[in-house]
């Protein structure tokens, strides 16, 4: 156990022993004579760092790439008169700290070689093998980036691709950032203005994406300084006024110690200070600060099951705050970070937040994929912690799901302005949520994302024909919100001629359903015609949510509003786009496959059916006395399935076609690939039913059509 002093005077990050000590790197040793046998001093800081995380690490790489990096550089100095070496070896020395692997380090050692001196990319390639020397030319890349504020969005692109083939990439340009930012000060205060807000507004966002929190919260301590130097100071005298004062964190930990002992968990219990940024957004939340808000306590354990049982004892032990509890072991976030977060109450009432994690979750909270290891390695070369992927998402290091899904995008995006302007929507999510496909994968998607956006996530292009979903196998809207852990089965239209509707955009979260949807309707001025036609908000309403009592849209208990048309013995669907409901004046339009689709008068689709020519069938609503006329044969049928895509849209199909109108519908949740789909049905008479249910059984994937003893439920 380690018992921490804590000193809210001193430089915040520097206290606590779980913190990676990044500050003194400012001043690399100058550098004496290099000697045939032993690593120059400058190198040997960033060997013994590296040996810390990797002992068996073969140096001699390190040695070569420094020798030729300061060989090249020679002569070159910084704008702070220091000689350019300084640069990348600090660079290197942030990585090394960090844990990231050999070759990292090596191409991070060359990694302003290629773009500053007369070393070429070939010269790297062959005296560093192609990994290295594909680092290097990715990060010179992204060098270009920084400086060519003209083209940015464009370049800002390039720099994605770069980065998507190779993380490692942007660790290299996450740490040259960092360097480059705590030596900002030689720079004119507008250049220093420029550098920090790009800071903030890109490098920022993928250092937390990467998971690199040590990098970021540096990073926003930097450029919160440069951009509001009042509130900076602000915040420094706020934590400058405590330093004197005993921290009342001191106590809680050694409560939290006595009672972890008692209960025989070996754990350290450390203060981690919180850094300037987010004393500032503590002090914005809550108005004042308490002497419990400058720091958290951090519990470190050996395996998962003790941070669960730490846990235990301290809301045994201690009164906790519940509201503050939160399980990011079990749900682990998008960046690999895992921990449980939990607030107790100390002996004097003082509100105390606490950090649980074991000793290799501390590792990736701190440094992200900077401490995965050489992905192409499966050998010890790789980190001892490497962090098991959680799902399909993670298990790519090098290329974790945002990534995949950027570069999918940027690839549609034609508009670098629209790119741009995406991209930074995109990294302004905090979080993402993972949602279960019903074939077994998981789709990754930012917080707050549609049934819209995972249909594109999933199908791309193809979810144009989407017409709905089905939510923990429930009916849902397309524009039901999506939250972590949910199963999406999403519903697509057999015929091509149906696409998205302009509404859908409403309820597309992430760029690549933004621009999907906004690419189909550029083309498709005319919208589609397509019998699947729907907006998302209004399901098609022979379709109703299982969740939904029947009847609840206003109309009679089991009376679905029914249509006649001039076209006898034609199929008849409501349109989606308009969902006629009665009394709105409608209008039929002959579709593919001989049904006829009804619209509301005024719906758009209509004059545009009319534009182009296409003849209008008369339709009226069948009034209620209408229907009495005619027998109301209602049934209850119960199909049985395997599940599959397309099955509900299929079924559903095989009931229009057979003149039925579902008066509800309901869909258990799968259990072991098979699904029971009840419908209760309105028919124009019982002679149709041995049909309807041929029908219903022709249908691939339904083995079972039967008359249920009772009515559907409704609930
Ligand atoms: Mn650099």
């Amino acid at each position: 156990m380690s018992a921490e002093a804590t000193n809210p005077g001193a430089p915040l990050r520097k206290r606590g022993r779980p913190r990676i000590d990044l500050r003194r790197l400012g001043r690399v040793a100058l550098l004496g004579p290099v000697s045939r046998d032993r690593l120059p001093d400058a190198i040997g800081h960033v060997a013994e760092a590296h040996r810390a995380h990797y002992p068996d690490a073969d140096l001699a790489i390190l040695r070569k790439a420094y020798v030729l990096a300061e060989s090249s550089h020679r002569g070159q100095m910084r704008k702070s008169g220091e000689p350019y070496i300084t640069h990348p070896l600090a660079v290197t020395l942030i990585l090394a700290e960090l844990g990231a692997e050999t070759t990292t380090l090596t191409a991070s050692l060359l990694h302003d070689t290629v773009e500053d001196t007369e070393v070429t990319l070939d010269q790297v390639r062959d005296e560093f093998g192609d990994e290295v020397c594909y680092l290097v030319d990715g990060v010179t890349k992204l060098e270009k980036v920084d400086y060519g504020a003209a083209a940015e969005p464009e370049t800002f692109r390039k720099m994605l691709v770069a980065t998507g083939n190779d993380v490692r990439v942007m660790s290299i340009k996450l740490a040259d950032r960092l360097h480059n930012m705590r030596t900002l000060g030689v720079m004119r205060p507008e250049k220093q203005a420029r550098i920090a807000k790009v800071t903030r507004d890109v490098l920022i966002p993928l250092a937390e994406r990467l998971g690199v929190q040590a990098l970021k919260t540096e990073l926003e301590d930097l450029v919160f300084a440069i951009l509001h130097p009042d509130e900076y100071e602000r915040t420094q005298a706020l934590i400058s006024s405590w330093s004197g004062a005993q921290d009342p964190l001191t106590d809680i930990a050694d409560s939290v110690r006595a009672t972890l002992r008692d209960a025989g968990i070996s754990a350290e219990v450390l203060i981690r200070p919180r850094h300037f940024v987010s004393v500032h957004r503590v002090r914005i939340k809550r108005g004042e600060m308490r002497g419990t808000d400058f720091g958290r306590l951090l519990v470190l354990v050996g395996e998962d099951a003790d941070c669960y049982a730490v846990l235990g004892e301290l809301h045994t032990c201690f009164t906790p705050v519940i509201s503050e509890f939160k399980d990011f072991i079990a749900a682990p976030k998008f960046n690999l970070y895992q921990s449980l977060h939990t607030a107790v109450v100390g002996p004097e009432g003082a509100v105390a937040e606490v950090l649980i994690r074991t000793h290799r979750m501390h590792k990736v909270a701190e440094a992200g994929v900077v401490a995965l290891g050489n992905p192409y390695t499966q050998d010890g070369t790789t980190a001892a912690h490497q962090a098991e992927p959680a799902d399909g998402e993670r298990a790519d290091p090098t290329r974790p799901g945002w990534l995949s899904r950027l570069l999918d995008w940027q690839e549609s995006a034609t508009d670098s302005d629209q790119f741009w302007a995406t991209l930074r929507d995109d990294l302004a999510q905090d979080r993402e949520i993972t949602v279960f496909r019903t074939d077994g994968g998981t789709l990754g998607l930012p917080a707050g994302a549609s049934c819209v956006d995972a249909a594109y996530a999933q199908y791309g292009d193809e979810a144009h024909g989407c017409i709905g979903a089905r939510v923990n196998g429930r009916l849902a809207t397309l524009s039901t919100v999506l939250n972590d852990g949910d199963t999406v089965q999403l519903l697509l239209a057999q015929d091509a001629s149906s696409g998205p509707s302009p509404e859908w955009l409403e309820h597309a979260r992430t760029p690549a359903a933004r621009i999907a949807i906004s690419a189909w309707l550029d083309a498709h001025p005319d919208g589609a015609q397509g019998p699947h036609k729907s907006r998302p908000d209004a399901p098609r309403p022979q379709v109703q949510p299982a969740d939904e009592p029947s009847g609840s849209r206003g109309r009679p208990a089991g009376r679905a509003p029914t249509v006649a048309v001039d076209t006898p013995g034609a199929p008849v669907r409501l349109a989606g786009c308009c969902t006629p409901v009665p009394p709105d004046g409608i209008v039929g339009f002959t579709v593919r496959g001989g049904s006829v689709t009804v619209h509301r008068e005024e719906c758009p689709a209509v004059a545009r059916m009319r534009a182009i020519g296409r003849a209008a069938v008369g339709a009226r609503w069948n009034t209620p006395d209408d229907r009495s006329d005619t027998p109301d044969y209602r049934v209850t049928l119960v199909a049985e399935s395997f599940g599959r895509p397309r099955l509900l849209a299929d079924l559903t199909e095989a009931i229009a076609t057979a003149e039925a109108a579902i008066v509800s519908a309901t869909v258990e949740p799968p259990s072991e690939q098979r699904v029971r789909h009840t419908y209760t049905l309105q028919l124009p008479d019982a002679a149709g039913l041995p049909g309807l249910m041929r029908a219903m059984r022709d249908v691939p994937g339904v083995y079972d059509v039967s008359r249920a003893q009772q009515p559907a439920a409704t609930g």
